[in-house]
């Protein structure tokens, strides 16, 4: 009965959504224990390119059952175009589930979400999309949260609304000077979005025991990475939800114990979307250059993502923090044509060195101590095998197995689904 959780080691896009994609062949059940429509998972396979911002990456295999768990924030609008969105490309979404406990992101969310980070000082906006994920977690924490199950009935959603709408009209009229939302304009929004979600909205717990209970294969789903995490993330700069593993067997509800398998996913060098300290961000120029190698565009936003070099001291501690069990490393064939690849390990911070711990509180003036590693000068993109890497791709693998302290079970070399390198040689 394994259990595998798949979670991004860095902050976040680092290409997570492909890794599930791969494995979800072998699975019986994916599930999302956390996070919202505010970051997307991008997959190219067979069917076409997907962004994929609510439904789990287990969607195209029609055998899977898919389940949007408790621990998410669901936007019904956004996630009932995106499941309408695959039903016109053909894939079957009939076995995608919705947790009844899952909190429902509103329209006094996005509209709050997308007004605050106007009103933040220029050093402490936190680059949210605006997509309200933050305020509907706040909601949840403040116990006037919506859980999708409260629409089954329309007079108790009609009072959930009117106390949500005190204090949210309160707000928006105090600080950015917004007259406020009605119940009845919020309910005509929603209303016809979460019809057509009914029936997917149950109680997801008793499928997930009995899929323990038949000793079927689990797969949880994670958003985000270790560095944007709301206890362990660089604080401010880090999402309303718990990204790590710990978060997302909590938010899928799964016992802790009976995960057999955790697989932090890290990108071959580092990107950051929004606010917040990078230590081994890149100059404009540079950063320029490896976003356009990359293709490092938000798949929610569009917004170009800050580029650097990998952080191999940032990778270790999110790993130990995380408790991942192995490394997916993702994207290595963008590093193809580099004669010269830095790695980042070490810190210092005015000239002294630091360790990981130190800088972890909030990962500011840190200076990155780089070490030089040889490229490879040639594709990658057609290797399946290890020993089909070029020697210093190998070399690179190595050293960042090494550093992490991680075994790397699979390497990334493209897009595609079949782009990926798997660990015998
Ligand atoms: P996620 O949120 O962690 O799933 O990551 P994103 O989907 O936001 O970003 C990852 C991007 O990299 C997507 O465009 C993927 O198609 C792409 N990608 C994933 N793995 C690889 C890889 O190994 N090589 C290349 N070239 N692209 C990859």
């Amino acid at each position: 009965m394994p259990v595998t959780i798949v979670a991004g080691v860095q902050w976040g896009d680092e290409g997570k959504g492909k890794i599930v994609d791969c494995l979800a062949a072998q699975m019986d059940v994916v599930i999302r224990g956390q996070g919202g429509p505010n970051a997307g998972h991008t997959i190219v396979n067979k069917h076409g390119t997907f962004a994929l911002h609510g439904v789990p990456s287990g969607i195209f295999y029609p055998n899977v059952l898919n389940i949007i768990g408790p621990g998410t924030v669901v936007d019904p609008i956004q996630l009932a175009a995106e499941i309408a969105a695959l039903d016109t490309a053909g894939i079957d979404t009939s076995r995608l589930l919705i947790s009844e406990r899952a909190h429902l992101i509103m329209p006094y969310h996005r509209l709050l979400d997308s007004l605050d980070d106007c009103r933040r000082p220029s050093n402490l906006t936190v680059g949210s999309t605006g997509c309200g994920v933050g305020f509907a977690y706040s909601d949840k924490a403040a116990r006037i949260g919506i859980r999708a199950g409260d629409f089954r009935d329309r007079t108790r959603l009609r009072s959930l609304i009117d106390v949500a709408l005190d204090r949210n009209n309160a707000l928006l009229k105090a600080q950015f000077g917004h007259p406020g939302l009605t119940a009845g304009e919020i309910l005509s929004a929603v209303e016809p979005a979460l019809s057509t979600l009914a029936s997917r909205i149950v109680d997801t717990s008793a499928a997930v025991e009995l899929a323990l209970a038949d000793g079927r294969r689990i797969l949880l789903e994670g958003q985000l990475g270790v560095m944007r995490d709301l206890d362990w993330g660089a604080y401010p700069f880090v999402t309303s939800s718990c990204p790590t593993p710990a978060g997302l067997a909590a938010g899928a509800g799964i016992p802790p114990q009976r995960v057999t398998r955790s697989i932090g996913v890290m990108k071959a060098y580092t990107t950051s979307v929004g606010d917040g300290p990078l230590p081994t961000e890149l100059d404009a120029h540079e950063s320029e250059r490896l976003r356009s190698m990359g293709g490092e565009f938000g798949a929610t936003t569009g917004r170009p993502r800050r580029c650097g070099w990998l952080d191999l001291v940032a990778a270790r501690w999110a790993c130990a923090v995380a408790g991942f069990t192995e490394v997916a490393l993702t994207k290595l064939d963008i590093l193809d044509t580099l004669a010269e690849i830095p790695v980042c390990t070490g810190y210092t911070r005015n000239g002294s060195p630091i360790s990981a711990s130190a800088a972890s509180f909030d990962w500011i003036d840190v200076d990155p101590i780089y070490e030089k590693m040889p490229g490879w000068l040639t594709s990658t993109t057609g290797a399946r095998h290890v020993g089909d890497l070029p020697v210093n791709a190998r070399a690179y693998v190595d050293f960042c197995a090494h550093a992490v302290g991680r075994p790397i079970a699979m390497i990334g070399v493209g897009r595609q689904r079949e782009a990926i390198v798997t660990s015998e040689r």
